[in-house]
């Protein structure tokens, strides 16, 4: 730090010339990430609640009603309004919490997950020295329920199924696997980090899509993150428990905040309130109706996308795009070759297991995938 400070405009110009080589989203090139740009109306009524601190709870106990009410708007689309949550910092915190819970409700060390996890679950078995055991999935990316059987042993916690995978965002079979942990007696987590907010979108549009939430008398526990496909802006994860029990392992008394004695559940102590008031504020002006137009929008890109990948030579489908995430792999044309060709052309793509992965976010619009296809067409000629 220098020893004086500047003029803001000096800051201001200096920053921006930083800030220049980032990707923004309304360029149309990001087409690999879960996140997106925040709804206006979410950021006005974020940046207006920056100083909110869910930390000191007595502080700021208007902001502790209207978290308390965004977590019951997240219940009740999973089908259990009273369940107990909180608004967390994301995925990753929300599915450590999941876990952490699970090992302290069941005093038990081992955790079988999908093979397709989020790495956050691998963080969460590292953090809590649990043993993390992976299922195979199917060649349709849905883990084999029959291998997560095998894997269950006396001293397994958790099983941890995923309702939007990250690479593919397919649904595992999770009402089998709500029987399962209910035969064995164990915390089903689902990971609903993606999904959540798509899939019961899905259903109201009519697509076939399975149970996947409270509904399943299993289901221990969800994540489900308003900062994805939410539209809220970061820090938006969603943490929710089927019961009140859950939340004791997590639960850790304050005694110094100015506030009065608080519990505190989650794993950051000071906690932007903003991030619960904008999911609040966005939850309420989009309804179900608004977000059942921006998924149904979204599934319109990716049937788009889908039907013009089958008509390229050469390049074809992982499998039948379940939610908005779209697996493409090549024929006899490595797929690092056509992901660096198309990074070299602006394109944030991600690569996964051999293929590239596309995430039809609401700031996808049409003329950016027409570019995307034809970018795409032009890179596997020159292939040939
Ligand atoms: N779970 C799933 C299924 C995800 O796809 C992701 C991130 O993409 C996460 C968890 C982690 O979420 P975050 O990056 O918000 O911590």
């Amino acid at each position: 730090m220098d020893e004086r400070g500047m003029n803001q405009a000096e800051v201001l110009k200096q920053l921006s010339e930083k800030l220049k080589r980032d990707l923004t989203y309304t360029s149309g090139l990001i087409l690999g990430s879960m996140c997106t740009k925040p709804h206006p109306f979410a950021k006005e009524v974020f940046q207006k609640h920056l100083e909110k601190n869910l930390g000191d709870p007595g502080l700021f106990q208007g902001t502790v009603e209207v978290e308390r009410e965004a977590i019951c708007m997240l219940a009740s689309l999973m089908s259990k309004p009273d369940a107990p949550g909180f608004i967390v910092s994301g995925g990753s915190e929300a599915n450590i919490l999941a876990l952490w819970s699970a090992r302290d409700k069941l005093n038990k060390r081992q955790v079988v997950a999908s093979a397709s996890c989020h790495a956050s679950i691998d963080k969460a078995a590292a953090l809590l020295g649990l043993k993390l055991v992976k299922a195979p999935v199917t060649e349709e990316g849905e883990v084999d329920v029959d291998a997560v059987r095998r894997l269950i042993n006396d001293d397994t916690a958790a099983i941890v199924s995923i309702a939007g995978t990250t690479d593919l965002g397919v649904i595992d079979p999770i009402p089998e696997l709500s029987e399962l942990a209910l035969s064995y007696d164990i915390h089903l987590h689902v990971d609903a980090a993606f999904g959540g907010l798509v899939i019961p979108f899905l259903k109201e549009l009519g697509y076939k899509v399975p149970d996947f939430d409270f509904k399943l008398q299993g289901v221990a526990s969800i994540t489900v993150d308003p900062h994805k496909m939410g539209m809220v802006p970061i820090p938006a994860g969603g943490i929710l428990f089927r019961d009140e029990e859950s939340l004791k392992p997590l639960s850790f008394n304050l005694p110094y905040l100015s506030g009065g004695p608080a519990l505190q559940y989650t794993i950051t102590g000071t906690r932007p309130g903003a991030s619960a008031i904008a999911v609040w504020a966005l939850f309420k002006h989009l309804g179900r109706e608004g977000y059942r137009k921006v998924v149904a929008r979204c599934m319109e890109l990716t049937e788009i996308i889908a039907i013009e990948v089958e008509r390229i030579p050469k390049a074809r489908l992982v499998r039948k795009p379940v939610m908005n995430v779209v697996g493409i792999t090549f024929d006899g044309v490595k797929v690092e070759a056509v992901a660096e060709k198309l990074r070299r052309r602006g394109w944030a793509i991600s690569t996964v297991r051999g293929f590239i992965r596309i995430v039809v976010m609401p700031h996808v619009k049409l003329r950016h995938i027409t570019r995307f296809m034809r970018d795409l067409k032009e890179i596997l000629r020159e292939e040939v």
